[in-house]
């Protein structure tokens, strides 16, 4: 499925989402897998830079906001689902990809996790799951493990480890997948599988750290991940309490693939009944008022 609805000819290219300032991130740092393949899927996806929206967050992901071409918006520290959901809102034809790391989703930005799930907004979900605040240095995130040595916790953090899954699939997300970022060819087309979905795409990303993260580089993910797509018989992926199952372990074998989608689940912006018949976006409207007050009028008479 192509969403690119505005031209049929210029179909994007790897080159068209080339910045040219040089990446900071550390050597081997999962990010370069994630970055080479979001622009794969935006490019297989036929999606052009000027028609999506890339929100970014603070910490090491978001480092890569001016290291990709097109339309970016760098935000505050644990709030981007909350912008990302409006520019959804905004103009519902343009594809809306939110980038954020554990320590921003579910410390500083959890509540709005929560609520975006809620509202089944149309954003796709890039979540860099390193296990750590990598740009600050390593310090513990709720889903580092319990007991994991980290730089202001040398024994540990002694909390539960949060499962970012299990918690997106309880409030009955509309979408949930994995990948890891060694693997950039199931990335590629989980990534875009999360672009095909209509409402919001939570796609969970085990990302190496190599500088703060020593216990869960790429070769110990690829040791224990398995695609449940793939690799599970009759695997349902409108099954929730399958999805749930397989979640869990996230020490011995690790499930990734899509594990769940509802495609039934209706959008955030389709809800508005009031909105019904509008043939105008939001974002049209701030700059055309008349445009709005005529399909009003129209409707009243
Ligand atoms: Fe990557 Fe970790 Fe370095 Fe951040 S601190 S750039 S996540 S390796
Ligand atoms: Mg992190």
């Amino acid at each position: 499925m192509s969403h690119c609805t505005t031209c049929t000819t210029n179909h994007p290219t790897i080159a068209d989402y080339f910045s040219e300032n040089l990446y900071t991130w550390c050597t081997n740092c999962g990010n370069f897998g994630i970055h080479s393949a979001v622009k794969r899927a935006l490019v297989a996806e036929a999606i052009r830079p000027e028609h999506a929206v890339l929100c970014f967050d603070i910490g090491c992901n978001g480092n890569g906001s001016d290291k990709i071409g097109g339309y970016r918006f760098h935000g505050l520290h644990g709030r981007v689902l909350s912008f990302a959901a409006g520019a959804s809102c905004a103009n519902t034809n343009l594809p809306v990809i939110a980038f954020a790391g554990d320590g921003g989703t579910f410390g500083e930005g959890i509540s709005h996790f929560i609520h975006t799930i809620r509202g089944n907004y149309n954003v796709t979900f890039i979540f860099h799951n390193n296990m750590n605040y990598g740009l600050t240095q390593g310090q513990a995130s709720p889903t580092t493990k319990m007991r994991m040595h980290m730089n202001t916790s040398p024994d540990g953090p002694t909390s539960d480890t949060l499962n970012a899954m299990r918690l997106a699939l309880t409030m009955d997300v509309s979408f949930a997948a994995r990948s890891f970022s060694g693997d950039v060819k199931h990335m590629t087309k989980t990534i875009q599988a999360g672009l095909q979905h209509k409402g919001f795409s939570f796609i969970e990303i085990f990302q190496a750290c190599p500088s703060y993260n020593k216990e869960t580089p790429h070769e110990w993910y690829q040791q224990r991940v398995y695609d449940v797509n793939e690799k599970v018989a009759d695997y349902d992926t409108s099954n929730k309490l399958w999805a749930h199952e397989l979640a869990e372990d996230l020490e011995e074998k690790i499930a990734v693939g899509v594990l769940y989608q509802n495609k039934n689940a209706i959008p955030f912006m389709d809800r508005q009944e009031n909105r019904q018949g509008f043939t105008t976006d939001l974002v049209s409207e701030v700059i055309s008022y008349e445009s709005v007050a005529q399909q009003l009028f129209d409707r009243k008479r």
